[in-house]
């Protein structure tokens, strides 16, 4: 299938309040165009310069979101136009996207990215962290920022009940949280478990491969 149709048949089998982030990371232009055509506006990438150049030639109206590490000398770079940054993990990181929120003159949103999974290379905060940052005074003076919500990724295995337990702790924390601070997005999933993750409540899916075909890391 191609990737027009791949989206297509991808979107109509999702449900209603559930945003696909398409990302093409490692993908051309013309692959991305493709999926746009279909009319598909949300794209996610996970290196800034690749973002900065696909943003540059790319039809203005894509949401680009930033789903992987970001690091603080780099968030200049997205801060004009980036629509989520999924994977903030610390009040420096965030209060270097405040000043270039506020040297744009915009607020930027974000979510928490919370470690869920075993492995110690996967980036993120506990649930304590998330909650103590989101109650410090240090937070609360930030006016240039948004915390949309939450982000996690689940161990890369073939145990589907790990993976699910992971994601539950993960939708347990989204759930205690989101009212107090008008959290709107639960961003787990990828091409391998995203149907566990829609299981556990995730409104918000990070799906590459399964759109636009494996990737060619060279
Ligand atoms: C690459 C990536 C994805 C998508 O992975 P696929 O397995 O290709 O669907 C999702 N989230 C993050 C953070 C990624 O880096």
């Amino acid at each position: 299938m191609s990737v027009a149709e791949n989206i297509i048949a991808f979107k109509s089998s999702l449900p209603e309040n559930v945003t696909l982030v398409a990302v093409s990371k490692t993908k051309p232009a013309q692959a991305i165009m493709d999926a746009y055509n279909t009319g598909h506006r949300v794209f996610g990438e996970n290196k800034v310069q690749e973002l900065t150049e696909k943003w540059e030639t790319l039809p203005k109206d894509i949401e680009w979101h930033l789903i992987g590490h970001l690091q603080r000398n780099k968030v200049k770079y997205i801060a004009p136009f980036v629509h989520l940054i999924h994977a903030v993990d610390s009040l420096k990181l965030l209060e270097e996207i405040n000043k270039q929120g506020e040297k744009n003159n915009r607020i930027i949103p974000c979510l928490f990215q919370i470690k869920i999974a075993e492995e110690d290379s996967k980036f993120g905060m506990s649930a304590e962290e998330a909650k103590n940052l989101l109650e410090s005074t240090a937070f609360k003076g930030l006016s240039h920022v948004c915390i949309k919500g939450l982000m996690g990724m689940a161990t890369f295995t073939d145990d589907t009940r790990q993976i699910s337990e992971e994601f539950e702790k993960l939708e347990r924390l989204y759930q205690e949280l989101k009212d107090r601070y008008g959290f709107e997005y639960l961003s787990m999933g990828m091409s391998g478990d995203y149907e566990i993750a829609l299981q556990h409540g995730s409104n918000m899916i990070r799906v590459g491969s399964a759109l636009f075909g494996e990737r060619n890391y060279h």
